[in-house]
């Protein structure tokens, strides 16, 4: 079987490519820039032509995805902007948008060959900030995000931004999925990840190219997240069990027509400093040590999809990520 999967270079694809091939499948990825690529050819060159690369230099344009889709039985659309520097939406939705629908149109064409489409979401599309303890299952949408910049626009924030782009990436593929029941055999799999931790397989040389959730780990242990914004908390997932979410996702015969949260567990900053106190990593700031202990978990994430659906029940403890992230950046100049 075939899977294409679109974003490859990616912090998560990379992971999502390495276990699709490991389970017997041929992969091919879609970049925007070949020679920012190449490390992936290096990596997988023993599959031999199991792997390929194709260029997509615009993933908005209508029918990007027509031909690199042929002869493909599962698609995988992570190709999505993951950062929280844009100042207009439009630098985020369109791509999140655009991407998703623009993949699904030619998923639509290819309707005799594709069985299934699985599109990487996020929990940016299910939370919404809330000052009281919550629980979230995959029945709740992030709207205030997309109703903050609806309203606000740029001034909603980059993060903001981030979250709509997600909740409205997600919310146009189910609506493409209901407008076009009648016409498609393939079935659509959403996977809902919080940030994602834990070590890139790219050899990218310098600690700059680190993607956007390892930097939350990196500027927690460089001292760049200080005071109240240590206490601050998030939920996290091992990139492994992100990867291998996507790749369950294509057998899983109840997960069609799904979305899925996964997660490892809730995690506060201070946290971060405190296990990596425990690992004994030099030059590491202590913030202060053990105070977040008694403060209540804010968001709750219900797993019970993850685990029927797709038998993922792994835990894995946030002191096991912070060392193997730790030994990713110090490939990367980190020194502590
Ligand atoms: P990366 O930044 O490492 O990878 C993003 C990928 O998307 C790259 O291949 C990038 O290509 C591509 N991309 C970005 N912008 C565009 C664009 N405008 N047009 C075409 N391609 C684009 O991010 P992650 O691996 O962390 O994220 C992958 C997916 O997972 C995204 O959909 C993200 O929203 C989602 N996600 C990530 C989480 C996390 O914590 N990492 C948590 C939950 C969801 P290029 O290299 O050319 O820019």
């Amino acid at each position: 079987a075939k899977v294409l999967v679109t974003g490859a270079n990616g912090y998560l694809a990379t992971w999502v490519v390495a276990k699709y091939l490991e389970s017997g499948y041929s992969v091919r990825g879609t970049v925007r820039s070949l020679p920012k690529s190449t490390f992936l050819k290096d990596r997988f060159s023993h599959y031999g032509d199991r792997f390929e690369l194709i260029v997509v230099e615009d993933i908005t344009k209508d029918g990007a995805f027509d031909e690199v889709i042929g002869g493909v039985d599962v698609v995988v659309h992570t190709a999505s902007p993951f950062h929280f520097k844009a100042t207009d939406p439009e630098e985020l939705i369109t791509p999140a948008v655009r991407g998703t629908t623009s993949i699904l149109s030619s998923a639509l064409k290819h309707r005799n060959t594709v069985k299934r489409v699985i599109v990487t979401s996020s929990v940016a599309a299910i939370r919404e900030d809330s000052p009281q303890p919550r629980i979230y299952t995959e029945g709740n949408w992030n709207n205030a995000a997309v109703e903050g910049v609806k309203t606000k626009g740029s001034a909603a924030g980059s993060a903001a931004i981030y979250l709509a782009s997600k909740t409205l990436a997600e919310r146009a593929a189910w609506d493409f999925v209901a407008v076009h029941k009648s016409e498609i055999s393939w079935d659509l799999v959403v996977i809902n990840p919080p940030f994602i931790f834990g070590p890139s397989l790219s050899p990218a040389p310098t600690i700059d190219d680190i993607n956007t959730s390892q930097r939350e780990i990196y500027d927690t242990l460089t001292g760049a997240r200080t005071g109240e914004r240590l206490q601050n908390q998030g939920n996290w997932v091992h990139v492994a069990v992100a990867a291998e979410a996507h790749v369950r996702a294509a057998h899983a015969v109840r997960a069609g027509g799904q979305r899925i949260i996964v997660r490892s567990g809730p995690f506060f900053y201070q946290d971060i400093l405190d296990v990596a106190a425990e690992l004994g990593i030099p030059n590491v700031p202590r913030g202060v040590p053990g105070s977040t202990r008694d403060i209540p978990v804010i968001t709750t994430l219900q797993t019970t999809k993850a685990e029927e659906l797709l038998n993922l029940t792994q835990v894995t403890p946030l002191i096991d990520v912070v060392d193997e992230s730790v030994e990713d950046f110090k490939a990367r100049g980190y020194r502590g």
